[in-house]
């Protein structure tokens, strides 16, 4: 059945003519927001344990990540191809010669066909842009920015350390040199309403983005979040709530951007809030429900 949305997997099969699966790599990078270059205390949800598969560890080598990411899918799935996702932290904060290392040990691997790299806005520069954007006629590159909100007041008070405008400038230059951009943003955040999210859905969607992720607020053990919700308890959402607001926010944006997820869950033993109990899969099956019913029902 057609997904009522623009679907990652509809979009990643055009594009391959084989299955692909993403392997989470650690490659060991650190993030100027809590190394102290930005700030010490990191964004104020942060907690780098919720990042990583078992098979992902940065005590191993990229090649080893990814060989044992593999073997854990291939018996599965014997013809599966792999982009390697370079996703703990902030994946371009290095010199260029280190990353190009990086990358291209990751696309060394056989079975690699491609790598995303996840980072922060103010984490890129000309130069590494312009060797993405060479690498990418060679192979699949997508630079997955996190813009958590579109609003600075927010930003500011979840410690992101950069502004909006950032981000807008980091994903403009990288569309620009036709590099795949991707954006990751967070429903929910603290001070943010429903109304807030619904303001900036058009604002997130007039972005030059090919792909774009949107998850629920979670409050984890040892962030910042969880002493400021322990001292102040701020809404978090039902699953009913953040269902209602996600069909409304997904109304809002432009049909060809490629939605990768729309919730994430952490380890039951990190989570504070909210416990939804849902697996990914089974809120989506509720999300595409409810975004069929509404079509159907002429719901604008
Ligand atoms: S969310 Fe990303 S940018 Fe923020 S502190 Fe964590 S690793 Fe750094």
């Amino acid at each position: 059945m057609a997904e009522p949305y623009y679907d990652f997997g509809t979009w990643i099969r055009s594009r391959f003519q084989f299955r692909v699966q993403k392997l989470s790599v650690d490659a060991g990078f650190s993030c100027p927001n809590r190394d102290g270059r930005i700030s010490t205390g990191g964004c104020t949800f942060c907690d780098n344990r919720t990042f990583n598969p078992a098979y992902c560890n940065s005590s191993k080598s990229v090649t080893e990540q990814l060989e044992d990411g593999k073997a854990f899918f291939a018996r599965k799935y014997p013809d599966m191809k792999y982009l390697a996702y370079f996703q703990a932290y902030t994946n371009t904060y290095a010199g260029i010669d280190r990353l190009k290392s990086l990358y291209g040990e990751a696309l060394s691997v056989d079975g690699i066909v491609g790598i995303v790299i996840g980072t922060r806005p103010d984490c890129i520069d000309d130069s590494l842009l312009d060797y993405l954007s060479d690498l990418s006629r060679e192979t699949f590159v997508m630079v997955e920015y996190g813009i958590e909100s579109a609003n600075d007041e927010t930003l500011r008070r979840i410690n992101r350390g950069h502004t909006f405008e950032c981000s807008r400038q980091a994903i403009e230059k990288t569309h620009e040199r036709g590099i795949l951009t991707g954006g990751h943003i967070i429903l929910g955040l603290p001070g943010e309403d429903a109304g807030e999210s619904l303001r900036q859905a058009p604002i997130i969607s007039a972005l030059p983005l090919d792909v774009l992720k949107i998850h629920q607020m979670q409050v984890i053990k040892g962030t910042r979040l969880a002493e400021e919700y322990a001292r102040n308890p701020f809404h978090v959402y039902s699953v009913e709530e953040y269902l209602d607001l996600i069909t409304k926010y997904i109304r809002l944006l432009r049909r060809d951007l490629v939605l990768e997820r729309f919730v994430s869950q952490s380890p039951p033993e990190l989570l504070i809030a909210p416990k939804w109990g849902l697996k990914n899969y089974e809120f989506t099956n509720l999300l595409r429900n409810r975004l069929l019913a509404s079509a159907d029902s002429g719901e604008v």
